[in-house]
C-alpha cells in the first residue's frame, strides 16, 4: 500500500541525502495502518517535492524517550554538531498524545536504492512489491514475456545466466514449493516440460537444467529454466554461470510464443 506523509524541509533532505534513515511518529491509528513492505511518499512542506521510502520495518515505544535510546542521532536525522533530545518532539506532539499512542520509529529506505536482495532480507516479496509498484524493480517485461494466464507466468531472465534462460512464476504468493498447493506445482512443472521441448527447438540447446530455490526470510516461488549448449560442459556448474544482460532476439521470442501457445489448451484445463 502506498501513504503520503507530510514531512518538513530538514527531515526530508536528511533522507533525501540518505543518512536519515529512521522516521518518527506519534503511533496513531493512521499510522498503525502502515505495514512494512509499504511504500511512503513523503511530501517536503516547503518545496512541495515528494521523495518515494520503502518501510523495511516499524518499532512501536512506549515514549520518544525509549526511542531516543535505541537509535543513534544520526539515523533519526540529526547533525554531528546538535544535540539530541527526546523532548524535542514535543514540538510535534503533546505529551498526552504520546502518552496515549506511544512513539513509532519507521526504518526507511529510499525506493531508488531498493533491491531485491535487500527486500528479501526484510521478509519482504520482491515479486509481488515489484507487482504493486509499477514493475519498480524489474522494469518492463513484455519483451521478455513468453506466457501468462491467471495462474502463473513464464519470461525470459532480465539477466540470464545463458541464452534462453527463462523462469516460471505464480500469479499468487508463496514464500516457496513448499507452500505451494499441488495442483499448482503440476502445473508449473507441466508448463516447465513444454518450455524444455520448446528451448531445445528454438535455441538448439542441448539440455535445459531446472532448479528452485527461493531461500531466505521471504522469496516467490518460481522455478528457473537454464540451457546447457553444445560447447558447455555437462554438470552443476551450469546453475551458477555468469549472469549476463538479456538481449531481444525477436524472432526467437516470437517462436517460443508460438510453440507455447501450441497445445496450451492441454495445460490449462488442469
Ligand atoms: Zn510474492
Amino acid at each position: 500500500m502506498k501513504h503520503t506523509m507530510k514531512l518538513w524541509d530538514k527531515s526530508f533532505q536528511a533522507i533525501r541525502q540518505g543518512y536519515k534513515t529512521i522516521e518518527l511518529r506519534l503511533n496513531d491509528e493512521k499510522r498503525r495502518q502502515l505495514q512494512i513492505g509499504d511504500v511512503l511518499a513523503f511530501q517536503n512542506t516547503t518545496t512541495k517535492d515528494t521523495l518515494e521510502c520503502v518501510v523495511l520495518d516499524k518499532r512501536i515505544f512506549p515514549s520518544f524517550k525509549e526511542l531516543y535510546e535505541v537509535y543513534d542521532k544520526i539515523s533519526l536525522g540529526y547533525q554531528e554538531y546538535e544535540m539530541a533530545q527526546y523532548e524535542d518532539m514535543w514540538e510535534y506532539y503533546s505529551k498526552e498524545k504520546i502518552e496515549a499512542y506511544g512513539a513509532l520509529a519507521i526504518h526507511l529506505c529510499k525506493l531508488e536504492n531498493i533491491t531485491p536482495s535487500l527486500l528479501i532480507d526484510y521478509g519482504i516479496c520482491p515479486t509481488c512489491f515489484n507487482k504493486e509498484y509499477h514493475s519498480c524493480l524489474y522494469g518492463d517485461i513484455s519483451n521478455q514475456l513468453l506466457y501468462a494466464d491467471d495462474k502463473l507466468e513464464c519470461f525470459f531472465v532480465g539477466n540470464p545466466r545463458s541464452k534462453g534462460h527463462t523462469i516460471i512464476s505464480t500469479k499468487t504468493h508463496y514464500k516457496d514449493m513448499l507452500e505451494a498447493p499441488k495442483e499448482i506445482i503440476s502445473y508449473v512443472y507441466c508448463l516447465a516440460q513444454k518450455v524444455m521441448v520448446a528451448m531445445k527447438e528454438v535455441f538448439s540447446c542441448e539440455s535445459v537444467y531446472l532448479c528452485t530455490m527461493c531461500d531466505g526470510p521471504m522469496n516467490h516461488f518460481h522455478i528457473q529454466l537454464i540451457p546447457r549448449y553444445k560447447e558447455e560442459q555437462r554438470g552443476s556448474r551450469n546453475f551458477i554461470k555468469e549472469r549476463k544482460n538479456y538481449i531481444l532476439d525477436e524472432e526467437k521470442l516470437k517462436k517460443m510464443r508460438k510453440l507455447l501457445e501450441e497445445n496450451i489448451d492441454e495445460l490449462s484445463g488442469m
